[in-house]
C-alpha cells in the first residue's frame, strides 16, 4: 500500500470505481476511459510499481494474475473463442506508456472496430 497511489486507493475501496472481481490479492474495476467496449484493469492489491520491479518470486501470484484474465475478460463482454478474443496490456515504465506507477493488467476487447490506443 502506498499513500499516494490511486490504484492502491481505489483496491481499499478509498475511491470509488465499478468493480468486476475482488479477492485476497486483487482487484478488477472498469477503465474509466475505456479504449473499447471491453476495458478492464486487473491489479494487485500489494503496491507494486510495474514489471520492472517484479523478481523471480513474484511468478506465482503473476501467473495467477493472467489466469484471472480470460475469466474476467468473458464474464465481463469479451466473446469467447478464436472469432472472438480480447488483448492483454501491461504498459511498463516512462518509454513503455505508463502512466500509474502500480502495475495493472489492461483487458481490452469486445465487438469491434475499437481504436487500439492501449
Ligand atoms: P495509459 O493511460 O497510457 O493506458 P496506463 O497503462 O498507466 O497508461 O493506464 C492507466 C489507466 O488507468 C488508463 O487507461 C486510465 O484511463 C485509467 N484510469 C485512470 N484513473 C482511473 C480511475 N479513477 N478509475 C479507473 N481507471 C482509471
Amino acid at each position: 500500500m502506498s499513500d499516494n497511489c490511486l490504484f492502491c486507493k481505489i483496491a481499499q475501496g478509498h475511491i470509488p470505481s465499478k468493480k468486476v472481481y475482488e479477492d485476497d490479492d486483487f482487484f478488477a474495476f472498469h477503465d474509466i476511459n475505456p479504449a473499447a467496449p471491453v476495458h478492464l484493469l486487473l491489479v494487485p492489491k500489494r503496491h507494486i510499481v510495474s514489471m520492472q520491479a517484479i523478481q523471480p518470486d513474484d511468478a506465482q501470484w503473476l501467473g495467477r494474475m493472467m489466469a484471472l484474465a480470460p475469466q474476467l475478460a468473458h464474464e465481463n463482454g469479451c466473446t469467447p473463442g478464436h472469432e472472438g478474443g480480447f488483448r492483454l496490456v501491461i504498459n511498463t515504465g516512462i518509454e513503455g506508456g505508463q502512466e500509474i506507477d502500480h502495475l495493472h493488467l489492461h483487458i481490452i476487447g469486445g465487438p469491434r472496430p475499437w481504436d487500439k490506443r492501449a
